[in-house]
């Protein structure tokens, strides 16, 4: 399942340089699947959040193929970026998922 970031974060910025995917963004940024992938699709995504750091849930493979841990998690000072239970995928489709966002 992708992670999300819940509310008691703190906008401290840890988290985004972290993440392999690009996936992290700031409150109001609009988010894009070319950011940081070889995706070569550009449309802008409004932001899921106007107050906190947020997660593009379609960028986010849980760090499958990079990390063995969610490297956003790891670094979180209040432990804010947990397991998203709206959005559940199997080991096989995050790896896809991360496939499709560095082909
Ligand atoms: Fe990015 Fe990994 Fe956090 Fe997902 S779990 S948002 S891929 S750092």
């Amino acid at each position: 399942m992708a992670i999300r970031i819940t509310d008691d974060c703190i906008n401290c910025e840890a988290c985004e340089p972290e993440c392999p995917n690009n996936a992290i963004y700031a409150p109001e940024e609009s988010w894009k699947f070319s950011d940081g992938t070889t995706m070569s699709d550009d449309k802008e995504h409004e932001a899921v959040s106007d107050e906190f750091f947020y997660i593009a849930t379609d960028k986010c493979t849980e760090c499958r193929g990079f990390n063995e841990e969610p490297a956003c998690a790891a670094v979180c000072p209040v432990d804010c970026c947990i397991s998203d239970d709206d959005n559940i995928e199997t080991e096989d489709e995050l790896m896809e998922k991360k496939e499709r966002l560095h082909a």
